[in-house]
């Protein structure tokens, strides 16, 4: 018997080895304390520090580090996206990630129906090239933005419609893997296998043909077991097939093996033709017992789906504008009672009109079962995606409670027969409520899998919880004769239950598997075999010595200093949760490390990451970093007073372009934008400003001396002309001297406007205008660099009816050397003077008070000035004047929009000549603001407005500028905005951030204009 690795004494000589994997690979070597934290944890509870993070280029890479690992005895952890639940991807070994250079299709079959693809690569993508063929990769796991297809197979995973297609082991057609020994193995058909691969399955073949009668005893019938090796390839015990021809194939035994096998080279997939058509039923039940005792009558109708959305879910998303709407397409009467539960029952094919037959039967169904009327038919297939989104969103509500206590996933994925799914419901609700605790359920019912996650505090008494619960749900789970293991894995999590599910004999093959595999059990050690217990508290990520440093933050994070009731989920007042960072590391730690920043489909989070793929440039990342840095675990070294300002915080933050995508797109709303505003605060109190610095930051206090100083403004345009002192200023200042700079003008809006035309108390503005008042903001960069925005601004609102007042600090008619305006701090922030931001926005804040107070609109026309009102400001201590000014605080477009929706905009627009192409700022996606901007495009005649599908422009205020960041400022928009651009050289192009039409002419040398200018152009 092979005596197991002891992780705990290993000793490894990290230097010796990252300087051999230098010499002897082209990989990327990383050896330092924040690199190996950042691969330290993945979606679970645990955390184990790697021994070193290597990053392959090329396969020999992998081949040379398997070897050198071999000869030191380093143990090696395969890697994917991260995003595995049960503490897979977390040891302390050579953790090698596939993600960055594994990307690629190598074999594409149409005739035959397969792909063959590198193990990096990631599902969303692979099915995103499949699409124009009509084919997909049909295991559609819900991290299918950032899970990668080596991954996948590690855990087996399964998607929601695994009833219809299965899991991973029933759609892997062949894996080539690299063995300890160095060796490529071929691994696929049994019959026709030869050489290592055949010499260890016909290993197997002999532990499987011995172990028959305990594999028929011990292994679940069901379709979701994922536990342990598939030693029952030779005799299926799973629901359906796993090979089409009743064969072996031997990639099904390293299917499921979580990287303690062998590490996959390469893998065969087959592959499904892409469903034409679906539709959907919606049953709505009065009782929960009811849905989960349905589930196994309605799968008889042949869904590809069944999926479950439970009572609390649905509130959950009620209660929520955004999804208020669509999650009541669900409904059968959104006026009664909220239903206790619903069952989304999707039916695919290649005919429309089948499936409607299908939703008739189910219909049927449910009126013999006793539920008349229950079932809302949904054929529109815009209506199915957004509910499918809210099912997925209410999931990230749950996910975003705030304090200690969290939602814990160690049993969410039990599988049952569907004939106790009822039973076995009911039973582990009562565990829960027995423990303190509270489930709320979701997920796939069509395959007796719910997910359920008790809340628990593992920093406190959350070890012990999870251990009690996790053995009554054991018992539960035996009772029903189900799999305790069903979607997710073992990991650190259920190692220890496999030898409770599977008995000593399988427990004992799968040893003597594993060793056979890999003699000196290097590869990814303690997991399925000799695993560690569950609750071992050392193995946790908030192990009981974790410690907070105590700090001072800039911002005021009291929101998330909270403690929350596991049961009814009420939070504490802010400021009671015991944060010594008062509030800060407790929103840190908000990030579960699910890996969501990592997709590229869609949205805007996470551009860095989109164009570095490097951990260390993501929003997952820099939160692992910055929770490391506050619990003092990154032996920092640096004389920095914070640990926000040491030099590893500052590698991270680097690249973040305070898009502020990560407040929306998260799960659990990290709020990155604002952590590095914390950084830049503290960091540049210990390094001191740089003159660019002071440049950006005072830049709202000297526009007006430039602008009124006569001739300043043409000498200082000559910058963008003469080439050398664009030089001399990047050498000077670190401005790229590869950007033009915005052109000052000596006509500014302040000294063309004379001041009673737009002075109103708000008194006046309330009383005289019959509620036809608003405030219009007269942002810096708008006044002095492109006052034309704000006259035509002026021009749609005047032509609407409003009168306007403009905050100003007493208007000129002519210049004045000291700038009178007011200013929203957004350049103190980019700088991280905070101090200096919270004077001046507080300033804006008590002028636009008594306004807000009054409900009177206030606009703006640069999304990064306006929405500095409903972001920052609320976290300045303003206390209620800022909440009040943030409710009326919107941008032109959402305004003018409301109105139209409500029929209150008299605005006749003219015929566009051209049509318009639309881009985002990233803020004006943060906050949902681009749809009112669409909506308004519309009423354009003939303006056909079409969104460009882009995330961040890569100007971010003033990074692009910066000369050590221009190329990937560049490359940001190359991803996508720019060559949208291009294609459609006959329309207008509409971005109402100054930063972003900055890089539209600097990259296509087109003129970008600014929604309202767009209006005025139409009147
Ligand atoms: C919010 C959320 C939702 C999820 N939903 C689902 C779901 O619907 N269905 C589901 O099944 N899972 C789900 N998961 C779990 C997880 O996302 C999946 O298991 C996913 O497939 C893992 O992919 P990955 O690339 O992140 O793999 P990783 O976590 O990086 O790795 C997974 C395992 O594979 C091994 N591995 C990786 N690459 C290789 C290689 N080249 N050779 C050998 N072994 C390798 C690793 O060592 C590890 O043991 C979910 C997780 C989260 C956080
Ligand atoms: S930052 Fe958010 S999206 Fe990224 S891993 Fe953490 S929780 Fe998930
Ligand atoms: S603010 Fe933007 S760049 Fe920064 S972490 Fe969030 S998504 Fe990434």
């Amino acid at each position: 018997m092979n005596k197991p690795l002891d992780l705990k004494e290993l000793m490894v000589d990290q230097a010796q080895l990252a300087k051999r994997l230098r010499q002897e690979t082209s990989g990327e070597v990383m050896l330092d304390a924040a690199s190996r934290g950042r691969y330290a944890t993945d979606a679970s509870i645990y955390q184990a520090m790697p021994v070193a993070v290597f990053i392959p280029k090329t396969a020999q890479d992998i081949a040379s580090s398997i070897q050198i690992t071999a000869q030191m005895g380093v143990p090696i952890l395969p890697r994917g996206g991260g995003t595995s639940q049960c503490g897979q991807t977390t040891g302390a070994a050579l953790v090698i990630d596939n993600s960055k250079y594994f990307r690629n299709v190598l074999d594409l079959n149409l005739d035959k129906g397969y792909v063959e693809v590198e193990p990096g690569m990631v599902l969303d993508h692979l099915n995103g090239t499949l699409k124009r063929h009509g084919l997909w990769y049909p295991v559609d796991v819900s991290t299918g933005g950032q899970a990668t297809i080596g991954g996948m197979a590690g855990n087996n995973s399964c998607g929601s419609r695994s009833i219809a297609y299965g899991n991973m082991v029933h759609n892997v057609l062949g894996i080539n893997a690299w063995l300890a020994n160095g060796q490529v193995g071929e691994f696929a058909n049994y019959a026709n296998s030869s050489g290592v691969a055949k010499e260890l399955g016909d290993f197997v073949k002999g532990l499987a043909n011995t172990l028959q009668p305990e594999i028929e005893a011990h292994f679940p019938k069901v379709l979701r077991r994922v536990a342990g090796y598939n030693l029952d390839i030779f005799h299926p015990q799973s629901e359906l097939p796993y090979t089409q021809d009743g064969g072996v194939n031997l990639s099904h035994l390293l299917v499921g093996s979580e990287g303690t096998l062998a590490y996959f080279k390469s893998l065969k997939l087959k592959l499904a033709p892409l469903p034409q058509h679906k539709v959907l039923g919606i049953v709505n039940f009065a009782s929960f017992y009811k849905a989960m005792d349905s589930a196994q009558h309605i799968v008889k109708l042949g869904p590809t789906a069944v999926e479950l959305v439970d009572r609390t879910m649905i509130d959950l998303a009620r209660s929520n504008p955004s999804f208020q709407k669509t999650i009541e397409t669900a409904l059968i009467d959104h006026t009664a009672q909220t239903p206790e539960a619903i069952l989304l029952v999707e039916f695919s094919g290649e005919a429309h009109a089948p499936l409607l037959e299908k939703v008739k039967a189910l219909q049927e169904l449910m009126s013999d079962l006793g539920l008349p009327g229950s079932v809302v038919n949904m054929p529109d297939s815009s209506l199915q995606k957004n509910l499918w989104e809210v099912r997925k969103a209410g999931l990230n509500i749950m996910m975003s409670l705030k304090g200690d206590g969290k939602p814990v996933s160690f049993i969410e994925d039990c599988a049952v027969p569907l004939e106790s799914l009822a039973d076995y419901t009911q039973a582990l609700t009562e565990v829960f409520s027995r423990h303190g605790s509270r489930g709320t359920w979701y997920a796939h019912a069509s395959v007796g899998t719910l997910h359920v996650r008790p809340i628990l505090d593992m920093r406190r008494d959350g070890a012990q919880k999870m251990r009690a619960v996790a053995e009554e749900a054991s018992e539960l789970v035996r009772k029903y004769k189900g799999a305790y293991s069903g979607e997710h894995g073992d990991g650190l999590c259920r190692g220890e239950w496999i030898s409770w599910q599977f008995g000593p004999k399988i427990t004992e093959a799968l040893s003597e598997i594993k060793y056979a595999f890999d003699p000196k059990g290097l590869f990814n050690p303690g997991k399925i075999v000799n695993p560690p217990k569950m609750d071992d508290t050392s193995n946790f990520r908030f192990a009981p010595n974790y410690k907070v440093i105590p700090l001072q933050p800039a911002l005021d994070w009291s929101a998330w200093n909270v403690q929350n009731n596991p049961v009814t989920e009420q939070t504490t007042a802010p400021g009671t949760g015991g944060d010594p960072a008062m509030g800060l590391a407790k929103a840190v730690e908000m990030c579960n490390n699910n890996g969501h920043c990592r997709k590229f489909d869609a949205e805007v989070m996470c551009p860095s990451y989109r164009v570095t793929r490097d951990e260390k440039h993501l929003t997952r990342g820099r939160a692992n970093t910055l929770r490391l840095a506050l619990s003092n675990q990154l032996n920092i070294k640096d004389n920095a007073s914070s640990p926000l300002a040491s030099d590893a915080v500052k590698e991270v933050m680097e690249l973040c372009v305070s898009c502020k995508a990560c407040r929306r797109e998260c799960p659990t709303g990290v709020d990155m934008a604002k952590m590095k505003i914390e950084f830049l605060s503290a960091y540049k109190k210990r390094v001191g400003y740089s003159l660019r610095d002071l440049a950006v930051a005072y830049l709202p206090k000297y526009a007006a001396t430039i602008s009124n100083t006569p001739l300043l403004p043409r000498l200082l345009n000559l910058r963008n002309h003469i080439t050398p002192i664009a030089k001399l200023q990047e050498w000077i200042m670190g401005i790229s001297a590869q950007r033009s700079l915005p052109i000052w003008k000596s006509k500014n809006f302040w000294n063309q406007k004379a001041s009673s035309d737009y002075q109103f108390t708000p008194e006046q503005l309330a009383q005289d205008t019959d509620g036809k008042g608003v405030v219009l903001l007269a942002d810096t960069f708008n006044a002095y660099f492109e006052d034309e925005n704000l006259i035509a601004a002026l021009q749609v609102l005047k032509a609407a009816g409003y009168r306007v007042h403009i905050p100003n600090k007493g208007m000129r008619k002519t210049g004045n050397a000291c700038s009178k305006e007011f200013c929203c701090g957004r350049t103190y922030l980019a700088a991280g003077m905070v101090d200096k931001a919270k004077e001046t926005l507080g300033e804006l804040v008590d002028h636009l008070t008594p306004y807000a107070d009054k409900n009177i609109p206030i606009i703006g026309l640069e999304p990064s000035c306006l929405f500095t009102l409903k972001d920052e400001a609320l976290v300045m201590g303003f206390g209620d004047k800022a909440i009040s000014v943030s409710k009326q605080a919107q941008l032109l477009e959402e305004f003018l929009a409301s109105k139209a929706k409500v029929g209150k905009l008299k605005l006749n627009f003219k015929e566009a000549s051209k049509p318009v192409l639309f881009h985002g700022h990233c803020h004006q996606k943060a906050f949902a603001a681009v749809t009112p901007a669409m909506e308004l495009l519309k009423l354009i005649p003939k303006a056909e407005p079409k969104l460009i599908e882009s995330s961040c422009c890569g100007m971010a205020g003033s990074f692009g500028y910066e000369a050590e960041h221009i190329e990937v400022s560049k490359q940001m928009a190359e991803l996508s905005l720019l060559p949208s651009i291009r294609k459609s050289p006959d329309s207008w192009v509409v971005a109402d951030g100054t930063s972003c039409r900055h890089q539209i002419a600097d990259g296509t040398k087109r003129e970008a204009v600014h929604i309202a200018r767009i209006l005025a152009a139409h009147l």
